[in-house]
């Protein structure tokens, strides 16, 4: 694929926000049992894929983010696999357009989705009541 200097920032974003931990974690053969926490905060928790531990301090969280508060470490979706599989910047790039087809090129149209997404979301839950609404 076309090199780049600059990637901008919004690719991140349509990365976090479109792709979920749980294909991410399908795909790297992540099976380690997970413990979900739907609300308020929803987060996966599951033990740490970059230090040894016993019992999970490691969470997944909806939006893209991670933190392990056992050895801090921090990041997105972009930074997990990166770090998880030893990958440089360009294979992480590949490996995002390869399983969920987001490049550099094309990011605004998964934010667009997303966006799209969020709005029938909202509509669906104002017919459930203001007490169902996610934030
Ligand atoms: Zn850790």
């Amino acid at each position: 694929m076309k090199r780049r200097k600059h990637v901008p920032r919004g690719y991140y974003d349509a990365i976090n926000y479109s792709v979920s931990w749980g294909d991410i974690l399908r795909i790297v053969g992540i099976t380690t049992s997970l413990k979900a926490n739907p609300n308020p905060v929803r987060y996966l928790k599951l033990k740490c894929c970059f230090h040894k531990e016993r019992t999970p301090s490691m969470y997944l969280y909806e939006g893209g983010t991670f933190k392990c508060y056992s050895c801090n470490v921090i990041g997105d979706v972009f930074g997990f696999v990166m770090r998880l599989k030893g990958f440089d910047y360009w294979k992480t790039v590949d490996f995002f357009k390869k399983h969920f087809k987001i490049t550099p090129d094309n990011f605004q149209k998964f934010i667009e989705d997303r966006i799209k997404e969020v709005r029938e979301q909202v509509v669906v839950k104002k017919d459930d009541g203001l007490d169902t609404l996610p934030f």
